[in-house]
């Protein structure tokens, strides 16, 4: 007998799954790999272009307070050269006073000359200091601080102007720095010294500097860090997160400070990141999805080509068997070797017999082809399903009686009429009883049954065989699908006949109903709408 199945045969659907996963799995992570890694490299980049602009702004607004020092710084050293040799104080400071007019950032100013002339101007609140204290703290500056201030005059030689800082107190700061002498730049001629108000510088030059520069992205903010005081925001701002700071390059206590408005580079970022992110994830999601699809329609391409390859062998043995058996009773016949009358009588009913089966044979695989290309017709016709059931039971006994069948057919009257094409319902049935016969071992019992029921008439057909696990009950109506134990591949069979059961009862628009246990045996029923 023929035997289908087992691993030897199967196409390595597993194999051809792991093909397929590994040559999408590898790309697809290889571009969440590079994404991700591009993602981090992008948000660097990101934060560093946002730096270097907080930077670049910050840089300008240094240079533009050190630009504003160094001409105040030139014009007094212009003064202090013309006073290098006054040896009273009085015009001095009245020079000194036409200086400091219009800059209020500038508390005070004052030039020291050769003569050790002191000459102080000083401007509003500041005018009450009185000379002598300030005079006091330049000359222990200058000594205290010997060492700067000997820098200050080597740089003032090379032609910059750098001065020394001093914090006078919490509201000032002093700046001190050398004159040279004109001609040679050799020797010193005075000592020349601001006092500046924080306050106003940060008011009148810095903060000026930062709205020029404000684009609206960013919060500026002025801060003495010596004591932790916030001299000027750009606006109320929320935190004190600033992205970059920078001491100011002439008042190093006070800080400058730039952060983005309403966001901080690190959520900005981190935003970017989430976003990203979440498109890979969806992207992957669809990848894996389609994946997942792919395997499944692979796997199943594969079954259905298993199947059909089965399918092929299958009807050639289906049609060499029953082709072989005529031919050889018919060759015998020929001869005229069987003298019993008998025994001929047999021969020439198996040869019907025979020729029958493959008749139905055939009208399966022809239907199945037709259906599968659309093209089968039905015509339908009121019926009495009882009396198409006992013709068909009645024609098909003779092969059943053969086979050693005990079958009872019951037909419960009154049975209301259903459309139906009568070809069609015979050959369902033709197929039901087909199975029973192969699926009996030991109990050779089959019965029929066509009753009424609500609104359906009902044909059933039982028997006593092998049974169908409950796992296989959907898919034995599948096309070419054959229940895969050894009992089943060692009967005939096209894997087609509960296919077309099935299709047949939807154009019907009943359906077809198996109950079954393993070894007990099967009930197929045929459920008709009644008309
Ligand atoms: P075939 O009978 O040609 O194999 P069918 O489509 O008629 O194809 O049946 C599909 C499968 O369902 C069979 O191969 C068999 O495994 C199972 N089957 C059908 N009818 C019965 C039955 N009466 N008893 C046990 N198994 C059955």
């Amino acid at each position: 007998m023929f035997h289908h199945g087992g691993g030897g045969t199967k196409v390595p659907v597993p194999k051809i799954s792991l093909i397929v996963a590994v040559g999408l799995i590898i790309p697809v992570a290889t571009y969440t790999a590079f994404q991700l890694a591009q993602s981090s490299e992008n948000e660097r980049l990101l934060r560093s272009i946002y730096r270097r602009q907080l930077d670049s702004i910050l840089f300008s607004v240094n240079q533009y307070c050190w630009d504003t020092f160094n001409t105040w710084a030139t014009e007094l050293a212009a003064l202090a050269r013309s006073l290098e040799q006054a040896d009273r104080v009085w015009p001095g400071v009245r020079t000194v006073r036409r200086f400091l007019h219009g800059k209020p950032p500038l508390a005070a100013a004052f030039v020291q000359n050769t003569k050790d002339v002191f000459m102080l101007a000083a401007a509003g609140q500041f005018a009450s200091i009185q000379r002598p204290p300030l005079r006091r703290f330049v000359v222990a500056t200058l000594s205290e601080r010997k060492s700067a201030w000997n820098r200050a005059v080597r740089q003032a030689r090379a032609g910059y102007v750098r001065p020394l800082v001093e914090r006078l107190d919490v509201d000032h700061t002093v700046l001190l720095f050398p004159v040279l002498d004109a001609d040679t730049r050799a020797s010193v001629v005075a000592t020349c010294g601001f006092v500046i108000d924080d306050q106003r510088f940060v008011d009148d030059v810095v903060a000026r500097k930062l709205n020029a520069m404000n684009t609206g992205e960013f919060i500026f903010a002025v801060s003495d860090r010596s004591r932790d005081h916030l001299l000027y925001a750009s606006e109320d701002f929320e935190g004190n997160r600033f992205e970059t700071s920078e001491s100011l390059w002439i008042l190093p206590d006070l800080r400058l400070q730039i952060r983005l408005r309403g966001t901080t580079l690190e959520q900005l970022s981190r935003a970017r990141t989430r976003r990203n992110l979440l498109l890979l994830g969806a992207v992957n999601a669809i990848l894996v999805l389609a994946l997942i699809f792919l395997l499944r329609t692979v796997a199943h391409e594969m079954t259905l080509a298993r199947m059909k390859t089965s399918f092929v062998a299958n009807v050639s043995h289906e049609l060499r068997t029953p082709l072989s058996l005529i031919r050889m009773y018919a060759e015998t016949l020929e001869l005229g070797r069987v003298p019993d009358e008998a025994k001929r009588r047999r021969y020439y009913r198996s040869i019907v017999s025979e020729s029958s089966r493959l008749t139905q044979l055939i009208n399966n695989i022809l239907d199945f082809s037709r259906i599968e290309s659309r093209q089968k017709r039905y015509k339908f016709a009121e019926l009495d399903l009882g009396e198409v059931v006992e013709r068909v039971v009645n024609s098909y006994r003779f092969h059943l009686d053969q086979n050693g069948f005990k079958v009872d057919v019951r037909v419960r009257r009154p049975l209301p009429p259903v459309v139906a094409d009568p070809e069609a319902v015979e050959q369902a049935l033709v197929n039901l009883l087909d199975n029973a016969v192969k699926f009996s071992s030991d109990r050779r019992e089959i019965s029929v049954e066509v009753k009424a029921e609500r609104e359906r008439v009902n044909v059933s057909v039982t028997d006593r065989g092998i049974g169908i696990p409950e796992s296989e009950h959907e898919k034995i109506f599948e096309e070419f699908y054959r229940v895969g134990d050894d009992l089943v591949h060692n009967t005939r069979g096209s894997g087609l006949g509960l296919a077309l059961v099935k299709h047949i009862m939807k154009v019907h628009r009943g359906s077809v109903k198996v109950r079954s246990r393993v070894g007990e045996g099967s009930t197929f029923t045929l459920e008709f709408p009644v008309a």
